[in-house]
This record gives C-alpha cells, sequence and structure tokens, in this order.
C-alpha cells in the first residue's frame, strides 16, 4: 500500500527529501504523498523513508491503497526507467523481504 500523511503533520519538512521517487510534496494543509509515485521506498530501501525521519510518525500505510511488493517495484522501475536494471529487489531493498526469502 502506497504511505500516506495524517493532519497530525506539522509541515516540518524533513521528509521531503528523503524520498527516492521525490513523492512528498507541501500541500494546502499538510505535506502530501503522491501514491503515484509511492514505492514504500521499494527498490532503494528497507523501511519506508519518510516513516523513519518524520517526528510525530504521521506517515503511515494507507489502508485504502494496499498494493503488492512486485507493482511497488515495477512502479520504481518505471518512475526510474533510465536505471532500471540497477535497482534490486533483495532483503536489503525491499521491507516485504525480511528474514524470509521471497
Ligand atoms: Fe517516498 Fe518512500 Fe515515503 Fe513512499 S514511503 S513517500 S517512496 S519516502
Ligand atoms: Fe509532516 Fe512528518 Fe513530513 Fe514533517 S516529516 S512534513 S511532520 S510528514
Amino acid at each position: 500500500m502506497a504511505t500516506m500523511i495524517t493532519e497530525e503533520c506539522i509541515n516540518c519538512g524533513v521528509c521531503e527529501p528523503e524520498c527516492p521517487n521525490d513523492a512528498i510534496s507541501e500541500g494546502e494543509e499538510t505535506f502530501q504523498i503522491d501514491p503515484e509515485l509511492c514505492t514504500e521506498c521499494v527498490g532503494f530501501h528497507d523501511t519506508e523513508q519518510c516513516a523513519q525521519v518524520c517526528p510525530v510518525d504521521c506517515c503511515v500505510p494507507d489502508p485504502n491503497n494496499r498494493e503488492e511488493e512486485a507493482a511497488l517495484f515495477d512502479r520504481a522501475k518505471h518512475i526510474h526507467a533510465e536505471q532500471a536494471d540497477e535497482l534490486v529487489l533483495s532483503p536489503a531493498t525491499s521491507r516485504f523481504r525480511t528474514s524470509e526469502p521471497f
């Protein structure tokens, strides 16, 4: 599922530069995440980077936008077409893969 920002956001802006997909922007009320660009950091990090840095823990999985790892990885490759061959789906680059192999 894509990550979303709740109304608890304090507009600190810390999350914006951490997103590998430039999915975060300043909205009218709070910062926001474009679900068409969010890959839950699949392809780049094993955890959602926005959630990692948010001081008020308001970057959370969107329960209304559940997605599988494969779809998120395909999105990452599409967004970063110029480096698609370099993206890796491995325990180190997907939170879907922890101690268990895919
Ligand atoms: Fe960007 Fe990752 Fe946060 Fe999605 S989960 S908005 S890809 S930092
Ligand atoms: Fe809002 Fe959290 Fe991003 Fe700060 S880090 S802008 S509080 S979502």
